[in-house]
């Protein structure tokens, strides 16, 4: 698009946001560039819940849209898009008293009638199940049985974020962008009306600095966001907040459950997450004011999580269960307008629930908030809003169904594993693995292997 040497779209911060930004303006065929000045997803985007959701919550607040739109994304991550990453997971729902089944119920109930109309009639998961205290106590023996009138099992899906961060990228560098890891932007080249035209980039293993030309540039470095925006200007931009969430890992063993549970909790909901080796549980919101490079838990968010698992296991966790603790910082969203300027003249701002893109000076668009489940909606966005409405509409966003590295030929390989099982000699719990990882580029893996049968060493 531009006639330069420049790029057309340089994305700074590669987290989910920033990937999904690359890929999303690289499948429009522009040409694009991505910097992240850590390792992929090394910000809050690998320490997640790691869930795919529509946010079963935030139905109890009315907030259909939302809860409409992040379901849509769901079923198109797990059918089309990253069906390799992204698992259908059972969540249990525990009820202490009968009255609270049928308020349960028409939430689920919504949870499911919005996610079959989002996927066009398709159903990607099934429907909410209603268990007595014998099913339940079948599915999770874990659960206490005194106060345990039943429970109700709906589905979301789980994902490894960082992973999926990862093929974001390795797409978005199949379809021709640029992408350097352990860079960061130090400055933007700034002419002197203020028009921003991509930026100072300093390579963290040299200390080169390079200057990178770019048309536009976006800024989605999460609960940096005004640390990079400051770079440019000191007027306008995103105000975000950093809140904390934090999870503690136990190992598979300390759990005995077949299913993911699910609570609510006095100020939001907790889940018990199910992984092949662990259980991750959390999480908390509390607002972080130190530095945002380093969040941490405390004691306090620890015995927040294990005070609230604790509510419906029959054997209590400990501290001593606990092998791995890790907190996030979410970024959330304050208005912060121009001096002198109220929210009306921020025309510019476009402000959802879940993410907003602002433009912070010309050439310069900033995205912050949302949420993992909802990368392509944020990606889709941001570029709209970085070309404008002219361009937007000749370069068309293109990833509603465009397959990430690993994708498109995984379920034809998957209908094989057992095959390739009895071939190598392996479990197929060992081939389902690696297919959950690569998807169809297991073959590729398989090769290498040949090459070196010393790397098929778990
Ligand atoms: C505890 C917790 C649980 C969550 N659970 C879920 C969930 O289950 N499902 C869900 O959908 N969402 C979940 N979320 C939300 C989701 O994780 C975040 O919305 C998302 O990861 C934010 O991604 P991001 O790319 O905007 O930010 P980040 O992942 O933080 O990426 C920003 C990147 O910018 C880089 N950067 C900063 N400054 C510069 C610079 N100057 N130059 C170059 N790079 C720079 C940083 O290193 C960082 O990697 C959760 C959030 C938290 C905190």
């Amino acid at each position: 698009m531009s006639g330069g040497e420049g790029l057309d779209v340089l994305v700074v911060g590669g987290g989910i946001t920033g990937a999904g930004i690359a890929l999303d303006a690289a499948a429009r065929g522009l040409r694009t560039g991505l910097v992240e000045m850590g390792d992929w997803a090394s910000g809050t985007s690998s320490w997640s819940s790691k869930l795919v959701h529509g946010g079963l919550r935030y139905l109890y607040q009315l907030d259909f849209a939302l809860v409409h739109e992040a379901l849509a994304e769901r079923g198109r991550l797990l059918t089309t898009t990253a069906p390799h990453l992204v698992k259908a997971q059972p969540f249990l729902w525990p009820l202490k008293h009968a009255y609270e089944r049928s308020y349960s119920a028409i939430g689920v109930g919504m949870y499911d009638a919005l996610a079959l109309a989002s996927s066009r009639g398709h159903r990607t998961v099934p429907i909410q199940k209603h268990l007595g205290r014998k099913g339940t106590r079948a599915l999770a023996p874990a659960l206490q049985t005194t106060g345990l009138a039943g429970s109700i099992r709906f589905y979301d899906a789980r994902v490894d974020d960082a992973r999926l961060v990862i093929d974001l990228v390795r797409t978005a560098v199949g379809l021709g962008a640029l992408a350097a890891n352990r860079t960061r932007v130090t400055g933007f080249l700034t002419d002197a009306r203020g028009h921003v035209g991509g930026a100072a980039i300093t390579d963290l293993e040299t200390g080169a600095v390079h200057e990178v030309r770019a048309e536009r540039t976006i800024n989605a470095t999460g609960v940096w966001t005004e640390a990079t925006q400051d770079l440019a200007t000191d007027a306008g931009g995103l105000k975000v907040l950093a809140s904390k969430g934090i999870h503690i890992v136990v190992p598979k063993e300390t759990i005995d459950a077949e299913t993911g549970i699910f609570l609510r909790t006095e100020k939001s909901v907790l889940f018990i997450i199910p992984w092949p080796r662990y259980w991750v549980i959390g999480t908390t919101d509390t607002p972080w004011s130190e530095d945002v490079d380093k969040p941490v838990a405390t004691a306090a968010d620890i015995d927040y999580v294990l005070n609230h698992a604790n509510e419906v296991l029959s054997r209590p966790i400990t501290r001593d269960d606990i092998i791995g603790v890790y907190a996030g910082l979410r970024p959330l969203l304050q208005p912060r307008l121009k001096p002198g300027r109220s929210p009306e003249q921020a025309s510019s701002t476009r402000v959802s629930r879940e993410h907003t893109v602002t433009r912070v000076a010309p050439g310069l668009t900033a995205i912050a908030g949302g949420k993992l489940t909802t990368y392509r909606v944020m990606a889709r966005d941001a570029v709209d809003h970085a070309l404008g409405e002219g361009l937007a509409h000749a370069h068309p966003c293109t990833t509603a169904d465009l397959p990430l590295v690993g994708a498109a030929r995984y379920r034809a390989l998957a209908a094989h594993a057992g095959d390739i099982a009895r071939e190598r000699g392996w479990t197929l719990a060992r081939v389902t693995h690696l297919l959950d990882r690569y998807g169809d580029e297991v073959p590729a893996l398989l090769a290498t292997i040949d090459d070196d049968p010393d790397l098929a060493r778990p």
